[in-house]
């Protein structure tokens, strides 16, 4: 029987489409053997986003507090006594998405890559790649959620994101001995563009970055950070690179097709983070999807009611990211030391306390009030962000 639905990505963002459509006839193709690995995620989530994926089973970790390393070597230390983040296996935590989807009525083909579509009447005959061979698959609708460099996207016309970081990490032999903090370090020398990170996982320990185009391979800095923190001579467990896609593209549906997650570049443009927003908008696109099929309009102009929800939904929070970060890869590292001298006081401190991974934009009005010269920075971004 031909599916209603082809969803191309078994991540987090096709398989939760996949889960939420159970109404409609689901095929999600997935080009690896595995769901889940190769792993490319630090796995850092707000606990929100264990409870939406009732996915407890996967956290390795929890994360109470924060250490920021400013580039002159300043650290802020903001420790607080609840869970702020989340460890988890991503690989488990796919795999279990996954699964559901599957006893959802979805039938779950790995090992098979799409390769392209052309229009049909009614819908598109897409074409896979698969272990015997190129097969043909008929549907009204085409879901991409095949991450940063989606062929989906590309296929349908729509793309590309604003922006890639790349991102690499490794994994490490080595047991950290505050393990409620995750280690932030800011600066041109040591992550152009983002910033890294070594994050406490009980007997291991996640230490990556991001690096923004134009400033070379992100390994060399990989390799200055493993230094500076003393772990270059620790054993790997594993290596971790992948494409983080930041600013949505203009329309993420075009006629039959819409894309999700890191093909619609769903991700918090300060944090790379993309698990939460990839979900929630796959909640949206399957109640669009389901309601698209019963009506028989799959045009863009019906599907544009994803656009409009999931834009709705996260959308603000991802314009005044872009917003804080074209503040931030505008500074020399010599204007990071100064906000961080300016901000190595109690009262800020306590403002950072109050911070939520998912809506770092929320700090601003507060931390504007509490430290008005940091408007000197940008006057006029940062007055936008204020105003709303
Ligand atoms: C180094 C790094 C660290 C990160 N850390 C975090 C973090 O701590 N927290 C967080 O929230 N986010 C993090 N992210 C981002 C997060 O990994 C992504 O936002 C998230 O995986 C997006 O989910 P997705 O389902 O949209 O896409 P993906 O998880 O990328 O899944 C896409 C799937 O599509 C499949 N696919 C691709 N092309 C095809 C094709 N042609 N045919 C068939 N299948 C195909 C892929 O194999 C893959 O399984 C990180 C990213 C990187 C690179």
């Amino acid at each position: 029987m031909e599916p209603q639905l082809v969803v191309v990505g078994a991540g987090p963002a096709g398989s939760t489409v996949a889960a939420n459509a159970s109404g409609l006839d689901t095929v999600i193709v997935e080009e690896h053997p595995e769901v889940g690995s190769p792993v490319q995620c630090t796995g850092l989530v707000h606990p929100r986003v264990v409870d939406m994926a009732s996915a407890s089973e996967t956290v390795i970790n929890t994360i109470t507090g924060l250490k920021l390393f400013f580039p002159g070597g300043r650290m802020l230390e903001i420790p607080t006594d609840e869970p702020k983040a989340m460890v988890i296996d991503r690989r488990r935590f796919d795999e279990l998405l996954s699964s559901r989807a599957v006893d959802r009525g979805a039938r779950l083909m790995t090992g098979h890559r799409f390769k392209g579509f052309e229009r049909i009447p009614g819908g598109l005959k897409v074409t896979l790649e698969g272990p015997e061979g190129l097969a043909c698959v008929e549907t009204p609708l085409l879901v991409g959620a095949d991450g940063c460099r989606s062929s989906v996207a590309r296929e349908a016309g729509l793309g590309p994101c604003m922006e890639v970081v790349r991102g690499i990490q490794v994994e490490l032999d080595v047991r950290l001995e505050d393990q409620g903090k995750v280690e932030v370090y800011l600066g041109n020398k040591v992550a152009p563009g983002f910033f890294a990170w070594v994050l406490p996982c009980g007997d291991t320990a996640r230490i990556g970055l991001g690096v923004s185009n134009g400033h070379g391979a992100p390994s060399g800095y990989l390799s200055a950070l493993l230094k500076r923190r003393g772990l270059d001579g620790t054993r790997r467990t594993a290596l971790v690179s992948g494409a983080i896609p930041i600013g949505p593209p203009k329309r993420t549906v075009a006629d039959n097709v819409l894309l999700v997650g890191d093909a619609a570049a769903q991700v918090k443009p300060l944090s790379g983070g993309g698990i939460l927003l990839g979900m929630r908008s796959a909640k949206v696109a399957a109640a669009v999807a389901e309601a698209s099929v019963a009506n028989g309009d799959l045009s863009a102009r019906s599907l544009s009611a994803y656009e409009e929800g999931w834009r709705a939904d996260v959308g603000k929070e991802v314009e005044r990211g872009m917003l804080i970060r074209k503040i931030f890869v505008g500074m020399t590292d010599k204007k990071l030391d100064e906000i961080g001298r300016m901000m190595d006081r109690e009262d800020v401190r306590s403002i950072l306390a109050t911070g939520d991974i998912d809506y770092p934009s929320r700090l601003a009005a507060p931390m504007i009030k509490a430290l008005p010269s940091l408007l000197k920075f940008s006057p006029f971004a940062i007055g936008r962000l204020l105003r709303g």
